[in-house]
């Protein structure tokens, strides 16, 4: 919606100037003039006594028939011939607003000698599998993947494309969306099905997760989203399944890629995979200092599990980055998460809250941890560890 005064009826009472709460009004030759500040909010056109100012409907620019578009499509991002965890939690989501829309859940696969990889997709709920092998795309680079992915949008028209908000995700997502002059909606934490439009409704934290946005994209397809990994649920696996692979027939000319990869380095803390584990134990700033990690890794061990950290634990270089779990780092939901000497800051609570159980440590029987937790312990966690150790015996 754009604001207009309408001049003929402006009498310049000044009265919107006043009342608007962004100073986006000014009065030229005694006649209101909005200016760029406007948000649209709506007070001058309730205001203005004169009826001068009213709202109007903006041109939709770039917009296409969104009823062309058909179809849920997740990115099935690999690497090294093995699915990314990722990938089976957006075929469960996909599937489910497939199921609300009423259309088909496919899977879009790139790589070299990845056939293999058509079965497990079908398996885990795709419909169509549409398999893009070629030497090119053996290793990720943006160029190779987002022709390819490009092409095959422009030709089969999916109404929503989710991809993983991992590295490559992150990278690829925003490209696609920029060549189909589309939105994307980066780190979703929730998406639904609006029942009457049957669009998607894309859920985020915003403003340093204070508050949960949520975005919608009414005019151009494809809807897109990126996911955080460990945020939704995975798909089951039914060997059962039957589906279609559709074959892409990618083409290369010189210079389409214009990126090399010479040299794969893992990074070592690649090798924390917090997203799988089933059990966490991770602890705050009130370990008091890294050795506190030695007593919370025997408490991980004992139980099969890993452990983790709070910002405010890396942040006092007690741990690596690759551990801390919350907004600006995982997002888990492992069986049992062990918060041992963490508050409960939103930020931490936004990557752990989907845990299926809950166990806080903490000396503050007020600290916000407990909101969430579903046991709580209020105690020292230097007594507490240590007297679960015990009741677990060897
Ligand atoms: P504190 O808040 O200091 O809490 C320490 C707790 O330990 C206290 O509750 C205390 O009662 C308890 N305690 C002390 N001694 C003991 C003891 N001996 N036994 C038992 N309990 C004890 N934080 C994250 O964790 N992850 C994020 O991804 C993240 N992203 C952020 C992004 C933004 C934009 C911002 C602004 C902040 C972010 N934060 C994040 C930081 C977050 O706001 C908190 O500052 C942080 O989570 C606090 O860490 P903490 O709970 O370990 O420390
Ligand atoms: Fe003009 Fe209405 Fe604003 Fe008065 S309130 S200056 S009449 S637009
Ligand atoms: Fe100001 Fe809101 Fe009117 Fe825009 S719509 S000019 S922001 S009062």
């Amino acid at each position: 919606m754009a604001i207009k005064v309408i001049k003929d009826k402006c009498k310049g009472c000044s009265i919107c100037v006043k009342n608007c709460p962004f100073s986006a009004i000014t009065l030229e030759n005694k006649v209101a003039v909005i200016g760029s500040a406007c948000t649209g909010c709506g007070v001058c056109v309730e205001k203005c006594p004169f009826k001068a100012i009213e709202k109007v409907e903006e041109e939709k620019k770039g917009a296409v028939d969104v009823h062309q578009y058909h179809g849920v499509w997740v990115f099935a991002e690999q690497r090294e011939g093995k699915l990314m965890g990722v990938v089976t939690e957006l075929l469960g989501e996909g599937k489910k607003l497939a199921a609300e829309i009423g259309c088909e859940l496919c899977a879009v696969l790139c790589g070299h000698n990845v056939e293999n990889l058509t079965d497990e997709l079908i398996a885990y709920g795709a419909e169509k599998v549409y398999l893009a092998d070629a030497p090119e795309l053996a290793n990720y680079t943006t160029d190779g993947y987002s022709k390819v992915i490009m092409e095959a949008i422009t030709q089969y028209k999916p109404e929503i494309v989710l991809l993983g908000a991992t590295h490559i995700g992150r990278d690829l997502g925003p490209c696609l969306a920029v060549q189909c002059n589309t939105g994307l909606t980066a780190d979703c934490t929730r998406l639904e099905i609006n029942p009457e439009n049957k669009g998607i409704m894309q859920t985020r934290p915003a403003f340093g997760g204070n508050l949960m946005a949520t975005i919608v994209c009414p005019n151009h397809r494809p809807q897109m989203s990126t996911v955080r990994p460990g945020v939704m649920t995975k798909a089951e696996r039914d060997d059962s399944r039957k589906g279609e692979v559709v074959r892409l027939t990618p083409s290369f000319a010189e210079g389409d890629i214009r990126q090399k990869v010479l040299e794969i380095v893992k990074n070592a803390t690649e090798q924390v995979s917090l997203t799988d584990a089933d059990v966490i134990v991770a602890g705050g700033l009130g370990l008091g200092n890294a050795e506190g990690f030695d007593l919370l890794k025997k408490l991980a061990d004992r139980l099969g599990g890993t452990v983790a950290a709070s910002r405010a634990a890396v942040d006092a270089g007690w741990i690596d980055h690759a551990y801390q779990i919350g907004q600006t780092g995982t997002t888990v939901k492992p069986r049992l998460y062990f918060a041992c000497g963490i508050s409960g800051a939103i930020q931490h609570v936004a990557g752990m809250q989907n845990s299926d159980y809950i166990i806080a440590i903490n000396k503050n029987e007020n600290a916000p941890i407990f909101e969430v937790a579903d046991y709580g312990i209020v105690g020292d966690l230097y007594k507490v560890i240590p007297a679960i150790l015990d009741a677990l015996g060897e």
